[in-house]
């Protein structure tokens, strides 16, 4: 049903312009090593007269994907719910760790399948702090292709059993999250290997997208005011963008949305630059966070990460440990347990740090932030005392 065949998209550089073949299984410009986009793909949201027949799973945007649903890859994944917020009138929070594997990355992870089982790749590639490890070796799983995933040694035992269970070989490299990129980009330098990467391969940031999508039709064609996004590598922020540029471009939303995007305190290489006025990410050396999905202390992405909120009018802010455990315990006993990472945006609304417009006569959503990964598979932040 996707209007666009896989033949006619490309690799774009979005440093040089160079393009690649989507089939070359290149990661990053062969020319001057940035970060790739996808060309060549025109989307189209579908109509709510074709939505109302199809079935609740993020496929059911298929006009907007850049690739057909594949057979029996699909754990039925998507289109999660909406619920209040504990105490916080007009804010709402996304269900995303209602996912198959736990958390928002198998919006991602399921079109990087797809397009790994179309190419017949033999072997894929991945690396991360945890979500979309397990995502990707799911969904590889599901495709039937062996994948190996790279991780930072320090990653909790739960992450590592879930990843294990799919079939995936684990890789646990000492160091920082760093070390562990740099040791997953080599072994994808190796011919025949599809580096599944959440953060390089543009079709993901194509999948994450569906989450923007959802909201939109969930609210029945509108967007919230404000959306609050968690940002390390920007998957999200960059997700919920693309989403919204589409919208935009296709007539159906009048305006985007400010993000204001989340990072945690101790490691903000973003949240420094946006209020440096800088064009690329602030050189830090990050200290250890309880939010450890959204600890990355260079984002390759960084550059489009700040242009996209600027671009929104939006802002990045940072919540310290103490305000993400308080969010995070504050979530739990209002009946939705999350991994502490997940807590960050609640924990920046509750510090009243995210600039929230006068609750709209006209019922309007005032502010949407994800839960985005279980608390299930985590450590605890701290024992909570009672
Ligand atoms: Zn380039």
């Amino acid at each position: 049903m996707t209007t666009t065949a896989l033949e006619d998209l490309a690799l774009r550089c979005a440093a040089c312009d160079r393009s690649d073949p989507l089939a070359g299984l290149a990661w990053r410009c062969g020319g001057c090593g940035g970060v790739l986009d996808l060309a060549g793909f025109r989307p189209a949201m579908p109509s709510a007269a074709a939505l109302a027949g199809r079935r609740p799973t993020l496929w059911r945007y298929a006009e907007a994907l850049p690739i057909a649903e594949p057979a029996q890859i699909s754990l039925g994944e998507g289109l999660t719910p909406l619920v209040s917020a504990p105490g916080g009138p007009g804010v709402q929070l996304k269900v995303d760790y209602l996912m198959p594997t736990g958390s928002f990355k198998d919006r991602g992870a399921v079109l990087l399948a797809a397009l790994a089982r179309r190419l017949r790749v033999p072997r894929m590639v991945a690396d991360s702090s945890g979500n979309a490890g397990s995502a990707v070796a799911a969904y590889a799983a599901r495709a039937g292709i062996p994948c190996e995933v790279y991780v930072p040694a320090a990653t909790s035992a739960g992450k590592v059993a879930q990843l294990r269970a799919y079939g995936a070989t684990v890789r646990q490299i000492p160091g920082s999250r760093e070390d562990t990129a740099d040791a997953a980009a080599q072994a994808a330098g190796q011919p025949g290997t599809f580096y599944a990467s959440h953060v390089y391969h543009p079709f993901f940031l194509h999948g994450v997208k569906t989450y923007l999508l959802e909201l939109w039709e969930q609210l029945g064609g509108r967007l919230p005011a404000t959306l609050v996004l968690p940002v390390g590598n920007g998957t999200l922020v960059l997700g919920a963008y693309l989403g919204c540029r589409e919208l935009l471009e296709q007539g159906l939303i009048d305006a985007m949305p400010p993000i204001v995007a989340v990072q945690a305190a101790g490691c903000a290489p973003l949240a420094r630059a946006f209020a440096d006025g800088a064009a690329v990410p602030a050189v830090i050396d990050g200290e250890p966070t309880i939010a450890e999905g959204i600890a990355i202390a260079r984002p390759a992405r960084g550059r489009q990460i700040l242009a996209a909120v600027r671009d929104t009018g939006g802002a990045i802010v940072t919540v310290t440990d103490d305000q993400v455990s308080a969010a995070h315990a504050g979530l739990a006993r209002a009946g939705l347990y999350v991994e502490p990472t997940a807590a960050a945006c609640w924990a920046a609304l509750q510090a009243g740090l995210v600039d929230l417009p006068p609750a709209p006569s006209d019922g309007r959503v005032r502010a949407i932030a994800p839960l985005c990964g279980s608390g299930l598979k985590s450590k605890p932040p701290a024992a909570q005392s009672d």
